[in-house]
């Protein structure tokens, strides 16, 4: 079902019902729930926040420019996402990559 036309229809569906039943959970079990805006999350150093530009899909490592911070790509883009989540409820950003 998840190849030919529907392809791409039926994989966002079964993502957005994940999500669904990860809200459902997480208010039974009184943890906070919250989607964040994913848009250039590979596109932003998570240490200093800069705008490091389109990357390659075939490029898998984050290397900043501005400080030198590097790790994996995907890794890079899920601290982008943590640090959002965090910010959304009122934490502090956290740096990475420190020492
Ligand atoms: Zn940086």
């Amino acid at each position: 079902m998840s190849a030919g036309m529907l392809c791409k229809h039926t994989l966002d569906a079964g993502f957005g019902q994940f999500l669904n039943i990860l809200n459902h959970v997480c208010f039974k079990r009184g943890a906070y729930f919250a989607k964040v805006d994913a848009n250039g999350t590979s596109q932003t150093c998570p240490r200093c926040q800069t705008h490091t530009g389109k990357k390659e899909l075939s490029e898998r490592v984050h290397k900043c420019p501005e400080c030198g911070y590097e790790t994996n790509r995907d890794v890079a883009a899920a601290q982008v996402v943590r640090q959002r989540g965090y910010t959304a409820v009122g934490h502090i950003a956290v740096n990475f990559g420190e020492g």
